[in-house]
């Protein structure tokens, strides 16, 4: 048995054994024959990978480096996962309240690629704030106020960075398998027991229709669950922004808000939902809703935002990342009603504010963004604000195209789909 044998066998369609995908993974992670491990992948994307070789490869993956280990943590600890989206910050203000129900929240999560942001860009605009705690730290943090979150670590399922560049420049990133191998690898490799994973469906999602959402969620669920997670899974709206923001600094403060008890409509609406689903997943029957009202979240927000090293006063002044231009951007036609705001367009043009990158590795600019102010089916009259740009400079984008809007009533669009 060798890698070539691996290689040839799903070349022929034929189903990879459990010692092959181990060959397969254990190759990425030394960064060793990139050409059979091209091969490899593009024969996956076009055979597919059964169910069993998925739950295989996994498997290999998250053994193919360090794992992380949770044991001891005092209460039920719970994980989470987006699919990746245009304002979605949900992450940040989820935790705060699964700790303040009584969970123990141990996060790992990355940084924004292209349109979707990630949410240690987010946390980064935050003066002070490290995404660098050691396992150690985090594990010690966790256990003191409940909730730690850090930046990934290439020492946690280093296969998955080499096949993840590889499937990169050989056109193989949409295949769904090997986006769920990817994902539960680094939730399996990081300690995860419970998972509540956000499927995003529509234009700023991974998964542009609900068919392949559905296809992606089975995916997760079947490949957590054979390897003994608890999983849960939503699928929601990434047509449209989520919430009222779209840029680093922007979407922290409106988390921040919605913590401390304003109404932020459907981005409230599914922090809310994902904290049921984890609390569900972790048994637990608290009502995420109360926290918030009793004040209990946003308590927890500053425990833990002063336990990474940021300055709570400072935060809560919402001034920590202002941008220098900030540009409303009116209707100018017939009363009507939105009919899209297109996610992807918004996300673009974060990208050329300076608020994402193209490029792993490159600086950001946590000022800027895009505060959206209508959404599908809202009713506008000539004159009435759009969008709000906050640029760093008068140089700012078109923003021809991205609000659609016709003269008949438009339904609101529900943010949970499944
Ligand atoms: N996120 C991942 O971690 N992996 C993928 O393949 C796609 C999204």
């Amino acid at each position: 048995m060798s890698l070539r044998d691996a290689v040839i066998r799903k070349r022929d369609g034929g189903a990879n054994t459990p010692e092959d995908l181990k060959l397969i993974a254990d190759a990425a992670a030394a960064e060793e024959h990139e050409g059979q491990l091209g091969a490899w992948l593009m024969a996956s994307y076009h055979h597919g990978l059964s169910k069993e070789e998925g739950g295989a490869l996994t498997k290999a993956m998250a053994d193919s480096g360090e794992r992380l280990d949770l044991d001891g943590l005092p209460k039920p600890w719970v994980d989470k996962h987006s699919t990746g989206g245009v304002g979605d910050k949900t992450t940040i203000a989820l935790l705060p309240i699964l700790a303040a129900c009584g969970l123990t929240v141990v996060k790992m999560s990355g940084r924004g690629l292209g349109i979707t942001g990630g949410t240690i860009d987010k946390v980064e605009s935050v003066p002070g704030f490290r995404t660098d705690l050691s396992p150690e730290e985090l594990k010690d943090q966790a256990n003191e106020i409940g909730l730690a979150l850090t930046g990934s670590t290439p020492r946690l399922a280093p296969a998955d960075k080499t096949l993840y560049a590889l499937r990169d420049v050989t056109g193989t990133v949409d295949s769904i398998p090997l986006i769920a191998a990817s994902i539960m690898s680094k939730k399996i490799a990081g300690g995860s027991r419970a998972v509540v994973f956000d499927v995003k469906c529509g234009r700023g999602g991974f998964m542009k229709d609900l068919e392949s959402a559905r296809e992606l969620r089975d995916w997760l669920v079947g490949i957590g669950e054979a390897a003994g997670l608890t999983v849960r899974a939503a699928i929601t709206d990434m047509d449209q922004p989520l919430g009222q923001t779209a840029g680093n600094a922007l979407e922290v403060e409106e988390a921040i808000r919605f913590l401390q008890g304003e109404d932020c409509g459907r981005f409230g609406e599914l922090v809310l939902h994902m904290a049921g689903l984890a609390l569900e997943a972790a048994e637990l029957d608290a009502a995420p809703a109360i926290s918030l009202v009793h004040g209990l979240a946003i308590e927890k927000a500053r425990e833990w935002f002063e336990a990474q090293g940021a300055d709570w006063q400072q935060v809560i002044s919402f001034d920590f990342a202002t941008a220098p231009v900030q540009k409303t951007i009116e209707y100018r036609g017939p009363t009507g009603f939105v009919e899209s705001v297109d996610a992807n367009a918004i996300g673009e043009l974060v990208v050329q504010l300076g608020g994402g990158r193209t490029v792993k590795g490159a600086e950001i600019d946590p000022r800027v963004g895009v505060e959206v102010l209508v959404e599908v089916g809202s009713r506008l009259e000539q004159g009435a604000p759009m969008l709000r740009i906050h640029a760093a400079s008068d140089d700012i984008p078109s923003t021809e195209g991205v609000v659609a809007v016709k003269d008949s009533h438009v339904p609101m669009r529900d943010v949970i789909l499944e």
